[in-house]
């Protein structure tokens, strides 16, 4: 999914109702800007709901313990040993994280007025390049791809995803140029690497946040090709509330040096080059890389 931390930002006329969220869910449509803009009738929660706030703290609480433990990891990271800690550590961390993060998502779903189309094998939405991956969501899923025998092949899959996107990015469309590619490379029609038959997503313990957080209240098929910006078409992002963002990026800074895209195929193939499979010299690649 191609998603944005500051799609707010161009689209806060649709923004959903204040009264009814913390800012917590927002259309995604409007961050495509080479088709007309449209109104969208936004999804209505209740965040006041009995058992969203429990949720919302248990969340809290993962976010803000994330930072200190992955700065001790983070900083261990120098070597093959380093990154198999790392690994540990992630392992040990990152499944409650995304189980307090799944409650946190189908909570607030729960108390929509009408049921989501999202279905199981349901996967258009899986042709989006996804955006906004923290640095320890990379490596988490790096660590999980890493001693798959299908990691070269899906290198390889990442490569040709990242190298379309780069040649859809036109510098001429100015602070749009992003948003006009990530249009651009959905109407290719490119799956995402790890979207295997039937529909499912190959990772899918592992998946990132930015896959975890979008829905639509439309038809699946107006999630397929220009469907996207069809004036039908009701997709959606369900946001954390803002101190929650705030400390999840904050615990992704322990991993600055490691300078990951914040793209999900660009930053695998940074952790690739970084600490790849298949690379004898891994001890030598991050000393070259500084790290
Ligand atoms: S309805 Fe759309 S957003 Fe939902 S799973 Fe299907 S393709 Fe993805
Ligand atoms: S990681 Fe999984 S859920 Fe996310 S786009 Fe790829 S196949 Fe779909």
């Amino acid at each position: 999914m191609a998603l944005r931390k500051d799609q707010h930002e161009f689209d806060k006329a649709h923004k959903a109702p204040e009264s009814a969220s913390p800012g917590a869910t927002e259309p995604y449509s409007e961050a495509i800007r080479d088709e007309p803009q449209k109104t969208l009738a936004g999804p209505e929660f209740d965040f006041s709901a009995t058992g969203i706030a429990e949720k919302e703290d248990l969340l809290r609480i993962a976010a803000a313990n994330l930072k200190a433990s992955l700065e001790m990891l983070a900083a261990g990271c120098a070597d093959t040993a380093g990154y198999e800690r790392l690994q540990d550590g992630l392992r040990a961390r990152m499944p409650d994280l995304y189980a307090r993060y799944d409650a946190y998502v189908e909570a607030v779903l729960a108390t929509g007025k009408e049921p989501v189309s999202c279905s199981k094998g349901c996967s258009h939405c899986c042709s989006h390049y996804v955006t906004s991956v923290e640095p320890y969501e990379l490596m988490f899923l790096h660590g999980a791809i890493r001693a798959d025998d299908r990691y070269p092949s899906r290198v390889i899959g990442l490569y040709r995803r990242a190298a379309l996107f780069n040649s859809l990015l036109d510098r001429s469309d100015g602070e749009e140029a992003e948003d006009r590619a990530l249009y651009r490379y959905y109407l290719r029609g490119q799956p995402c690497p790890f979207l295997e038959a039937g529909g499912k997503c190959g990772v899918y313990d592992s998946r990132p946040m930015s896959c975890r957080m979008f829905y639509s209240l439309s038809h699946p098929s107006l999630c397929k090709g220009k469907g996207v910006v069809d004036p039908g078409n009701r997709n959606f992002l369900i946001e954390l509330p803002e101190d929650i963002e705030a400390d999840l990026a904050r615990a992704g800074a322990a991993f600055a040096r490691f300078a990951l895209p914040e793209s999900l195929f660009e930053g695998l193939l940074k952790a690739n080059e970084l600490f790849g499979r298949f690379d004898s010299g891994d001890e030598g690649r991050t000393e070259a890389a500084g790290l």
